[in-house]
Formats: C-alpha cells, sequence, structure tokens
C-alpha cells in the first residue's frame, strides 16, 4: 500500500466541505452522557496522582434513556404468509432492536446423549424415504453459468472536444458480461420424463464428470408425498406428522425423530445435489486461474476455490460478493422471484501478498472528487465528456465540472489519457487521503490506542489466565499494527485491571516504578489519570514489562469473585475520549458481573423458553444499559474485543452486546484450562492485536438511486444511528457486513445496477482515509439471467444474518417458516418462468442453486435456529455473534463443514485430499476423518483405522491406545504426523478462530458431539436430513405451482 504516486497537482481549490453524505465532525451526539462521566465541567487532571485509593468527584449524569434505532420498516405480519405464488410480498424478518447477539459455551458433552442419538450406526439415514421418491433422475440443460470471456473495457462513446452546450448523456455503458440482456433464457433441458417407477425405487446416477456444469432435474413422485408434510400454511413441517408412516423423520421443530414405517430400500444419496461436486467442479475449472473484474456482472469463482484476483474496474471478490450479480429489472420480477438481492461486503479484506495492494489517491488539499449532486466518488463509472471538461456520473447521471486541478485531455477512444496512471479512473478499490472536512471537529486523529483491561478476579488468577495474558503481552506489544511503511507503531497502550473496583497504571516512560491509581466508586466511572496512562510501548517498554510482571503477583492471593463490567467499558472509552483518539479495549472476563454497579446482571437463563414465544427475550439484552454505552463507545471510536472464560451462564447476549455493536469481535473459552484452551486463546489474542484494521469508521453504500435501487438493511458488526451509514468505532480485515438492495423503480439493462462501497476511517498510523469499492452488476428482464447469476454461499450468508437478527424479534418456528417458504417461493419461480415443461413431479434446481436446498437445511439445523434446550443459551448466542460478522467464506464453513479422508492424504505430495460429504455415509471403520467449522475441529478414529497412520500421528500402536484428552497432536518427525499438522495449520490460517483438537473415536460416547456436523444426516437435536428437506422443499414447490 502507500504508494504516494497521486499526489494532484496544487491547489486550484475548491472547497471541500464535509462530506456530503456523511454527518460532518462526528462529534457525540450532543450532550447525552451516560451515568458517571467526563462530561461538560472539566475534570481536573493535574498531575499524577500517587497511589491509592481516589473517590470520583465527577458529576453525575442521569442515565439517558435507551436509543432504539428505528428500523421499523416491515413490521413483520404473520398473515403475510403466503403461500400463493404470484406477487406475493417477500417475507421479511423485522427487528426491532439493533443486531446483537453473542454466546457462550460449547454445549452439553453432557453424561445422557439426548435421547434420539441411537449409536453410530442408527437413525439418520435416507432409508426411510425412500419411498417418496419413485425416481429421481438428472439431466442436463443449457450452458454453465460461468464462461466470462475475456473482454477489454470498451471504448465510451466519443465526445467531439469543441464543447457542445452540457447534454445528459446515458449513462457509460460498461461492457457487460455474458448475461447481458441478450442472453436467453435457459432453462432445463426436459428429460424424458420416467413413468413413475415403483415406490422405492430411485434410479438415478449423478451425472457424470461434467455435471456440475449442468442442472439437474430430478422427478419425483407425486402419490408417496401425500402423506408425508402436514401442510404448511399451518406452520411448516411440525414435528406432529400425520398419517400412518411419518416421512419426514428429522422433523423441524420437534424432537428426537422416530423412525417409523417399514424399513425402506436403501437411496442413492449420490442422487441428490452434492455440495462437495459443486465445490470441486469449481475448482478444476478455476483454481489457478487468475479471475479479472473487467466486466460488469461476471459471476466469480466460489469462495473455496483457490484463485488470483486482478482489479481491472471491479472490486475484487476478496471486497464484495453478491448473492446475484444480475439483478431483475423491476421490483415486481424481484418479488416474484424473492431472490434476495445483497451485496456482502468485507471492506478492509486482507489482500494476498501475491496480488496488488491498494494504491493510496491524494488530492492535497482538495480532497477526494465527488459528484456535486449524489456525492458519489470519482471511480470507473464516471464518464467524461466535452473533451474532459466535464463528466457524467454513473449513479446520478448529473454531469459535473472536472475542477482545474483534475482536468485531462481524453484520447482517440474518449478516454483521459492519464487513464491507467488514476486509480480512481481504472480500478474497482483504492484509497483516498481524507482532508480535514471529514475527520472529527476538523482536526487530524490522533494514532489509535489499545487498552487491555484484565478481570484479576479469582477464577482468571486460579486458572492461571492473568498470569498468562501479562507474560503474552510482554511479547505482543512489539507487534502491534503499524503503517505500511512506518518503522514502529504509532499505537499507544494502556492497562486496567479490574474486579469489583478498577486499577489503572501510570506507565509513563520516566518512572522507575508503575503506579497504580485505584478507583472504587463504579458508580461515577472517571479516569484518575491522563498523562502517563496511553504511552508508546517503545518508550516505556521497561515500565511497562515491569507491571506485566507485578500484575500476576499483586493479585496473587485474592479472594475477589465478584466483577463489574460496564464500569470498565465505560472506563476505557472515557480514556480515549480524554485522549482525544479511537481505540479498542481488550477486555478478559471471566464471569456474570454481579457486583453492585451499573449493568450489574442476573443469571436469567431459561432453557424452558426454548420453543416458545419467548425464546427470543434469551437473546435479548437483560438491561438497555448495554446499548446505550455500546452507542456512547461508538460515537467515541471505542471498540470492544471481549473474550469471555466462563464456567457458568455469563448472559452473553447481553454482554456480547459491546462487541457486536461496536464492530469488535467476541471470543469465548468454557471452562478455561492454560494447558486446553490456551494455546488457542494466545493465538485469537495475536491474532486480534495484529490484524489490519481501521478505526472510526463509517460506511456508506451508494446505488444507482436515481436509477432504480438502494440499500435497506444491514446486517453485521455494526451500528446504525440513521438508516444509511453503517458506524463502526472499529472494522478489521475479517468483519463483514451484509447489505440488502431493493427496487425503487426500473432498473436499466443498459446501465445496470452500480454499487459504490466508502469506508471513511482511520488507519493505525493516525491517517484518516476513504478506501471505495466499486462494483457493476447486470440487469436483466429475464428470470433465467437472474438465476444464472446467483451465488448460493453469499444466499446462505444474507439468510443466516436476516433470519439471526430476526431472532430478537420474532419465534424461532415463524423464521423457519419463512426460509423454507422463500426457498421454495425462489425454486418454483425459477421452475415456471425458466425450466422447460415438465411433469410437476419433477424436482428442477437451477445450477447456481443446486445445493441451496442443502445449506438452507444447514441453517435451518444450526444450533441458533433448531431450538433445542440441551444447547446452552451461552453458545446459542455467541454462535449468533459469531455469525453475523461472516464473510462468505466463513459461513460457507461454518454451515457445511469441511469432512477430510485424512487416511486418504498422500504424505509425499503438498495436495489436500478432497473432503467428502457430511453423512455418516462418507465415513468408515478403517478411516481417520477431519471435521472443522472454523468454531470446532475433530479427529474421527474409526474403529480399524489403519495403524501405520495411529502410529504416525500419535506414537502408538493402535487407536485404543490414543488418549482422547489430547487437545493437540504431537510432534513427530514422520510423514504422515508432518502432513497432518500442516493440513491442520492450514485450515486454521483461513478461519476465524483458533480452535482446540477433540479427538474421537468411533462409538465412543463423545462421538455424539462430532456427529452433530454430520449435517446431511438427521440431526442430533431435532433437524431434517438432506433428503428429507429436499422432499420438503419439493413438496412446498409443487403447492406453489399447482
Ligand atoms: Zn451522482
Amino acid at each position: 500500500m502507500s504508494q504516494q504516486g497521486y499526489v494532484a497537482t496544487p491547489p486550484y481549490s475548491q472547497s471541500q466541505p464535509g462530506m456530503g453524505g456523511y454527518p460532518t465532525g462526528f462529534g457525540p451526539p450532543s450532550s447525552q452522557p451516560l451515568y458517571g462521566h467526563y462530561s461538560g465541567t472539566p475534570h481536573s487532571y493535574s498531575t499524577p496522582q500517587p497511589a491509592g485509593t481516589l473517590k470520583s468527584a465527577a458529576p453525575v449524569n442521569p442515565p439517558v434513556s435507551a436509543v432504539s434505532p428505528p428500523s421499523a420498516h416491515n413490521p413483520f405480519n404473520p398473515n403475510n404468509l403466503q403461500n400463493g405464488f404470484n406477487g406475493c410480498q417477500p417475507q421479511r424478518f423485522h427487528s426491532p432492536l439493533p443486531v446483537s447477539s453473542q454466546g457462550p459455551s460449547f454445549p452439553p458433552y453432557s453424561n445422557s446423549p439426548p435421547a434420539s442419538y441411537q449409536g453410530p450406526a442408527s437413525a439418520a439415514s435416507p432409508q426411510q424415504v425412500a419411498n417418496q421418491f419413485g425416481s429421481m433422475q438428472i439431466s442436463s440443460y443449457g450452458p454453465g453459468v460461468n464462461q466470462n470471456p475475456q473482454m477489454l473495457h470498451s471504448p465510451p462513446p466519443q465526445t467531439s472536444f469543441p464543447a457542445q452546450p452540457p447534454q445528459r448523456m446515458p449513462p457509460p455503458a460498461l461492457p457487460t458480461g455474458p448475461l447481458g440482456p441478450t442472453a436467453s433464457p435457459v432453462g432445463p433441458v426436459g428429460m424424458g420424463s420416467l413413468p413413475s417407477p415403483p415406490p422405492g425405487g430411485m434410479q438415478c446416477g449423478f451425472p457424470g464428470p461434467n455435471a456440475s456444469n449442468t442442472g439437474f432435474q430430478q422427478q419425483l413422485p407425486v402419490q408417496t408425498h401425500a402423506q408425508g408434510y402436514p401442510s404448511q400454511q399451518r406452520g411448516g413441517y411440525g414435528s406432529q406428522l400425520a398419517g400412518p408412516q411419518p416421512s419426514f423423520p428429522g422433523a423441524f421443530p420437534g424432537g428426537p425423530a422416530q423412525l417409523a414405517g417399514p424399513q425402506q430400500k436403501k437411496l442413492d444419496p449420490d442422487s441428490i445435489p452434492s455440495p462437495i461436486h459443486v465445490i470441486e467442479d469449481d475448482k478444476t475449472r478455476r483454481a489457478g486461474q487468475v479471475y479479472t473484474t473487467n466486466m460488469r456482472g461476471q459471476v466469480p469463482p466460489l469462495v473455496t476455490t483457490d484463485c488470483g484476483m486482478q482489479d481491472q474496474g471491479n472490486a475484487t471478490p476478496h471486497f464484495i460478493r453478491c448473492t446475484s450479480y444480475c439483478f431483475p429489472s423491476t421490483s415486481d420480477m424481484a418479488k416474484q422471484s424473492q431472490v434476495p438481492l445483497a451485496a456482502v461486503i468485507k471492506p478492509l479484506a486482507v489482500i494476498p501478498k501475491n496480488e496488488s495492494p491498494l494504491y493510496i489517491v491524494n488530492h492535497g488539499e482538495n480532497g477526494p472528487l465527488r459528484c456535486n449532486r449524489c456525492k458519489a466518488y470519482m471511480c470507473p463509472f464516471m464518464q467524461f465528456i466535452e473533451g474532459g471538461r466535464r463528466y457524467q456520473c454513473g449513479f446520478c447521471n448529473c454531469v459535473n465540472e472536472v475542477p482545474p486541478f483534475y482536468f485531462q485531455h481524453l484520447d482517440h477512444i474518449g478516454r483521459r489519457v492519464d487513464y491507467y496512471e488514476r486509480p480512481e479512473l481504472s480500478l474497482g478499490s483504492y484509497e483516498f487521503v481524507a482532508t480535514l472536512g471529514y475527520c472529527k471537529n476538523n482536526k487530524p486523529p490522533n494514532p489509535p490506542a489499545f487498552i487491555f483491561m484484565i478481570d484479576v478476579s479469582y477464577s482468571n488468577i486460579k486458572s492461571g489466565l492473568v498470569k498468562l495474558i501479562c507474560d503474552e503481552l510482554k511479547i505482543l506489544l512489539d507487534t502491534l499494527p503499524k503503517e505500511d511503511q512506518a518503522e514502529i507503531s504509532a499505537m499507544r497502550v494502556g492497562f486496567v485491571t479490574y474486579n469489583k473496583v478498577l486499577h489503572f497504571y501510570n506507565v509513563k516512560s520516566n518512572l522507575a516504578q508503575p503506579q497504580m491509581m485505584v478507583v472504587t466508586d463504579v458508580e461515577e466511572m472517571f479516569v484518575p489519570l491522563l498523562d502517563g496512562f496511553l504511552v508508546s510501548f517503545q518508550e516505556s517498554r521497561s515500565v511497562i514489562n515491569n507491571l506485566l510482571d507485578q500484575i500476576p503477583e499483586m493479585f496473587a492471593n485474592t479472594n475477589e469473585s465478584e466483577t463489574v463490567f460496564a464500569p470498565v467499558i465505560q472506563a476505557g472509552m472515557e480514556a480515549l475520549k480524554a485522549a482525544e483518539c479511537a481505540g479498542k479495549l481488550f477486555v478478559f472476563q471471566s464471569s456474570l458481573p454481579t457486583a453492585e454497579a451499573p449493568g450489574k446482571l442476573k443469571n436469567r437463563d431459561d432453557r424452558k423458553l426454548v420453543n416458545t414465544d419467548k425464546e427470543k427475550t434469551l437473546f435479548q439484552p437483560q438491561t438497555s444499559i448495554y446499548e446505550n454505552l455500546a452507542k456512547e463507545c461508538v460515537a467515541n471510536g471505542c471498540c470492544v474485543d471481549l473474550f469471555l472464560f466462563p464456567n457458568q451462564y455469563v448472559d452473553v447476549a447481553t454482554l456480547g452486546l459491546l462487541p457486536l455493536l461496536t464492530g469488535g469481535t467476541l471470543y469465548k473459552y468454557n471452562n478455561f484450562q492454560i494447558q486446553n484452551e490456551g494455546p488457542h486463546f494466545l493465538s485469537d489474542l495475536r491474532g486480534d492485536v495484529q490484524k489490519q484494521i481501521g478505526f472510526d469508521a463509517i460506511m456508506r453504500v451508494r446505488t444507482s438511486t436515481d436509477l432504480g435501487f438502494r440499500a435497506t438493511d444491514f446486517f453485521g458488526a455494526i451500528y446504525m444511528n440513521n438508516t444509511t451509514d453503517a458506524e463502526m468505532a472499529a472494522v478489521d480485515c475479517d468483519k463483514a457486513i451484509t447489505v440488502e438492495f431493493k427496487h425503487d423503480d426500473k432498473l436499466s439493462e443498459e446501465n445496470g445496477a452500480l454499487i459504490q462501497c466508502a469506508l471513511l476511517y482511520t488507519s493505525v498510523g493516525g491517517q484518516r482515509r476513504l478506501r471505495v469499492h466499486n462494483l457493476g452488476l447486470n440487469c436483466s428482464s429475464h428470470f433465467a439471467d437472474l438465476y444464472k447469476s446467483c451465488e448460493t454461499d453469499a444466499l446462505i450468508n444474507f439468510f443466516a444474518k436476516s433470519a439471526y437478527k430476526a431472532l430478537l424479534s420474532q419465534p424461532l418456528k415463524t423464521i423457519k417458516e419463512i426460509l423454507i417458504n422463500q426457498t421454495a417461493h425462489m425454486l418454483a419461480c425459477y421452475r415456471k418462468n425458466c425450466a422447460s415443461p415438465s411433469a410437476v413431479s419433477q424436482l428442477i434446481l437451477p445450477d447456481s442453486m443446486k445445493v441451496l436446498p442443502v445449506y438452507m437445511n444447514c441453517l435451518l439445523k444450526s444450533h441458533i435456529l433448531v431450538g433445542s434446550s440441551e444447547i446452552s443459551t451461552d453458545e446459542r448466542a455467541f454462535q449468533r455473534q459469531v455469525v453475523m460478522s461472516m464473510g462468505v467464506a466463513d459461513s460457507q464453513a461454518f454451515f457445511y463443514p469441511r469432512l477430510i479422508p485424512i487416511h486418504t492424504m498422500d504424505t509425499s505430495s503438498e495436495t489436500l485430499p478432497s473432503a467428502v460429504r457430511c453423512s455418516e455415509e462418507r465415513l468408515s471403520e478403517g478411516g481417520i476423518f477431519l471435521l472443522e467449522n472454523g468454531l470446532n475441529t475433530f479427529l474421527w478414529l474409526g474403529v480399524s483405522s489403519p495403524p501405520e497412520f495411529i502410529q504416525g500421528i500419535f506414537n502408538v500402536p493402535s487407536s485404543t491406545h490414543v488418549n482422547t484428552e489430547a487437545t493437540s497432536l504431537p510432534e513427530l518427525d514422520n510423514p504422515y504426523s508432518k502432513k497432518l499438522r500442516a493440513i491442520l495449520n492450514s485450515t486454521k490460517s483461513k478461519r476465524l478462530h483458533s480452535t482446540k483438537l477433540m479427538i474421537v473415536k468411533q462409538r465412543e460416547k463423545p462421538e455424539m458431539i462430532f456427529r452433530q456436523f454430520l449435517v446431511e444426516d438427521k440431526g442430533l437435536y431435532g433437524g431434517a436430513s438432506y433428503m428429507d428437506f429436499l422432499c420438503c422443499v419439493h413438496k412446498e414447490i409443487r403447492q406453489l405451482l399447482s
């Protein structure tokens, strides 16, 4: 980064006031302090005060009432759940509360397995549904989705130089992708429909090697469905299965399934679309290639395919992925299809080392150039006209004067001659150096700070956690993030310890010893020192190291088991505010904050509420204090990262609100033990301290508003103060914001749908920057174009976030019904509009959504939505929160785990064995399998695992000798051990959290924990098998079509 090559010519300046759309100056909404505050009357911070107990004299302001941002539109009305197909309103979740979530632990390693667990070889097999499928057949149709002919930028229409009077021109016609308006609808080629075969027979071969380029059709018999699912109008397939043959064993949301009915002939699971097949096929076709973004509306490679990316005018998929790269032209079409139109944006995504970093454009005092009307920033969608003296905005069509400093001639094809020298003209993503108008109070920001706030109550001392953190920080503080070219980090650091009271430390470099200041008045939190609290590690190294050595000893004999929490956050926020900088708090908390203080919490966990209308209350915060505090944190650029070490319920739903609303991250280590969880915690902490991050950020997504669509909803670790700007006290490279779009008007096929995401933030070096990502999508009035351009992985990301957000306001049952219903609508619309006529008994899926049903089923069965009281509330809240800020790659792996047959690995090659489908069917007694989903990692050992592997990996003669208590693998010097550890490291490097390894043996009790991740099978906590779900969806589709 930091190629300052684009310094513009000097100031013909044109004043560049605040940020058009953004509020200028982001002061906190004046006069809304919460409790205890650095408020109006300036506090005197004279000199560092000597150690000892200080008493606050800060003025107290009454708590201010909660500010629930109005996400009011779209109140969900259950009566809207229509089955009627045409003209349905897209179903929406409505959430009265702002985003939130949290969650705790890994559930029940309970000794009593859920009733439904019937041993490794039981249940879940798809056998029982055999009679539902008279036959299933797959045939191919039409061309595949992804032919992406490489095209050069097409020359924009040339305008003659000596000017004609300004005229409004059609916006630039960007090259269109293969899915342009001329593309003809592609539907499945009708398969010779088979006579309905006898029940129980399911003849379907999966298509040959080229199959995933093709759509497929399945023929399902009509009659066997009749008794299957209860009619969906009454809430989907419930747990009560009517009829003599419950054909839908793992029904939602019901309890353990019963296996009733006659044993069926075994179905061939290969007959239904395989995620592995789809993933591998995309790899075969596209891995190793360079994906260039020179065309509007291209469908990128899947997230699971390793591909180089080259920015040629549109943001690469590192930064933006969409649910569809071709939007429907009209809102009516969008409503009919019910395909959500959304972008998953990771604004600070890491760019791989072998790709070009982002350029930084510096226009000096002129600041970024933007459209006078819609305030969009200069980008490849602006078209220069009249010999280069004006340009027409691609977003609003407004014709703007080119300011003198920016003038440049056009070449013979009408393109500025400096086209390739200016990133903002030729690239999809770049940064501008922001001018003072983009800074808080028109002052350049100070470099951000990190404050480490360590809970030193009894359990953290006893577990050794406090010492572990202190020892690690001594090393870690040398690796604080810095600007690319900087020698040392500009960031400052500060330290607080706490239990029922707070201890601040003066670590000024000229002190011989650190000084401690205690604040006991947690009702009126204030920071007892300014000078010496936030310091440079380089300058204060010896004092800080001294402090970190002393902390574990100072509290070694503590008996204090109660903690406060909100005052800790308040203190950190006040410290940043007083130092006039943004920053992040690293909070290490072990228990529910029950000490008398603002934000005191009680244990309100009640799993009896699961699956009732009151379930949502489990995920709502206990008190409004946390949301108010989060709002104040965001206004002051104070991000909160929360590391939880719970031994019991800690109300993740409430505590987690702070990281969630401030752009922070939540980590959770249940029953923390140094030897097991220590390495993973340290790995997470290192990653968290070192990762790329921006502070005091605000993101706006502009669209061709006047031309038809706009952003309507945002999901992520963000705070929405209004309806258009996502605010984040900090945003790091892993955080993704999912943005939903709606039509205002008709979109033009010629102009397409343009998206510009602008993120204003403060860099780790204290520079105010504006990062811009541009992406052009196609538009079409043909359903086939829409369906060809969908990305199922992005769809699932959207569905997960919108459903998890809805959890705060809707009963689970309703949420699941909506998801199922919408899935059926999307597929039925395809069937109706794109597929060639065929028997209604055939299930026809668009190629791009072949695996939508299996992924959707995984979402429905996720811990958050499955609605089982056996899963801890904290764990559900935790997972919910983690998913809310996930990008597409992370959500894909989370919902459909990677299951890798280790026993097939080739120790002499670099390549990873191909994953297999997540089903018990794929396991074998003689196998060893690695399963991971980003939050859990398992190594499953079959009863007759190959001894040479066991010996190589564990250094014991057979699997019976393997110690399943171990949470990591021994480091042995042999090819098996090296290769497996390399695989583990490689998967770990791609994931958000470090996870401990669980070793499970086939047919031993802990295997059930592993089995819940075999997501194609019937769920242990409820939830249908893939096969059953497919039948259910097919039935819904048929109802919609009938
Ligand atoms: Zn404009």
